[in-house]
């Protein structure tokens, strides 16, 4: 069942970590929004232009995390499983102050942030929610990278990635997730991983300074070097389809549709977003009907619910 009403956090939660590629340390409070405001970043280690709105149009960087950047210049990087685990709890709205550039990576999943939000609780608000149905097919090819979403018929969030590495242990793994009907712990367990092999070459472009096997799984040619190995059987995949639910809900919707998404990642999540809103006639934004409030049941409304179903 879709949820009708949009939600924040009861709560305030708090949530302290090194950041991934900063390698400094940083802390988030995570504080109750109202309706209609969305997810907004605050930099209270700054004191004017401070607001960075999660907004996929204000997405500046998205070479292996995602990056956020408002008009002046100010950015919060690392957002997508903060993002993700929002999606996964069901928030709408909340605040999320911030006192330095990047989000604590935690351990490389979204596992800390759900349990946390949903140990803060949740708070229904009085206006609806609106989603974004999907009418047409889309479609994004970028090299051997290709992403496209098309309609279904069950009023939810499907995504079907595939990834294809030479490593053998990461290897081709695919993974078909509907975000309404199906059990999400494997996704949201799932860590950002990297190849042994890749490291100095990201370290060079000052990134992963954090990184860890704490935060990542770190497959070297045969084997993981985390001890304890993988989380489950398709964590590769399921971790990207965790970053591909971050970066959707930067679109400032829950989607209805179907997502299918080969070797894609941050940079062309955020190149779709882009092309799905500068599209005509794609999709429509709707609000679903509260059947227990609505006094008078007519005809016409039926109508536009099984348009929308
Ligand atoms: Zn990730």
């Amino acid at each position: 069942m879709l949820k009708i009403y949009q939600q924040t956090i009861k709560n305030k939660v708090t949530f302290e970590g090194i950041g991934l590629h900063t390698g400094k340390e940083s802390k988030i409070n995570i504080i109750p929004g109202t309706e209609d405001q969305g997810i907004i970043f605050k930099r209270i280690d700054l004191e004017k232009d401070n607001i960075v709105v999660a907004s996929y149009d204000n997405v500046s960087s998205a070479i292996l995390c995602t990056t956020l950047k408002n008009k002046k210049g100010v950015k919060v990087s690392t957002v997508e499983h903060l993002l993700a685990a929002l999606y996964v709890a069901e928030i709408d709205n909340v605040t999320i102050e911030i006192n330095s550039d990047e989000v604590p990576i935690m351990d490389g999943s979204a596992k800390k942030f759900v349990d946390g939000i949903k140990k803060a609780g949740l708070k229904k608000l009085s206006k609806k929610r609106k989603y974004l149905k999907i009418l047409n097919k889309v479609e994004l090819i970028d090299g051997k990278r290709k992403i496209f979403v098309e309609p279904n018929t069950t009023s939810s969030f499907e995504v079907n990635f595939q990834l294809n590495y030479k490593n053998k242990i990461i290897g081709n793994q695919k993974n078909l997730v509907n975000f309404q009907t199906d059990q999400l712990d494997d996704i949201c367990q799932s860590r950002t991983f990297c190849l042994f092999e890749d490291i100095e070459k990201i370290k060079r472009f000052g990134l992963a300074k954090g990184g860890s096997l704490d935060n990542a799984v770190v497959v070297d040619k045969n084997k993981i070097l985390n001890e304890g190995g993988l989380r489950n059987d398709k964590e590769f995949v399921n971790h990207k389809i965790l970053d591909l639910a971050g970066d959707f809900l930067l679109s400032g919707y829950r989607i209805l549709g179907k997502v299918i998404c080969y070797q894609g990642g941050h940079e062309l999540t955020n190149m779709f977003l882009r092309k799905i809103f500068n599209t005509e006639k794609v999709f429509n934004v709707i609000e679903p009907v509260d059947f227990k409030t609505s006094k008078k049941f007519d005809q016409k409304e039926l109508e536009k619910i099984a348009v929308n179903a």
